[in-house]
């Protein structure tokens, strides 16, 4: 699997702030942002800052930097949100389920009996 990854992809033009997002978290190595099409109120994306298609071109020292944000983000949202719990979604290349080709992962907060939306 090595599909170059693309500098116009739309994650990359938010990185550039050539598009704007509805920042949560910002620091040298990754940001967060409020999804555009929520499955949950308060779904959360976590993009790396490092150029990266998926889980399989990332670098592992990025990808070790990033779920570390991942983790941060989803205590965010548990507490900001007065969630149950998170689910976390991560999809690579379209028979993955990705539509972004910029590695991110979703943080999605959960309430008990409370299904996602589709
Ligand atoms: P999927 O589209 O199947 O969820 P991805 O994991 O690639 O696959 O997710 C891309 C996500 O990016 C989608 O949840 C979509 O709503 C979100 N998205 C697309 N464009 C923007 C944008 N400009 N700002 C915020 N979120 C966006």
């Amino acid at each position: 699997m090595a599909v170059a990854y693309d500098p116009d992809n739309i994650f990359a033009k938010i990185l550039r702030g050539d598009i704007p997002c509805v920042k949560v978290f910002e620091d040298e190595k990754a940001l967060a942002f409020m999804d555009v099409m929520p499955r949950a109120d308060g779904h959360v994306l976590v993009i790396s800052k490092t150029p990266g298609r998926n889980i399989f071109d990332l670098p592992a020292e990025a990808l070790s930097d990033l779920i570390l944000r991942v983790q941060k983000a989803a205590r965010a949202v548990v507490k900001g949100m007065g969630a149950d719990g998170v689910t976390l979604h991560q999809f690579n290349e379209p028979a993955g389920g990705q539509s972004v080709f910029h590695m991110h992962f979703h943080v999605i907060p959960r309430w008990e009996g409370v299904a996602l939306r589709p």
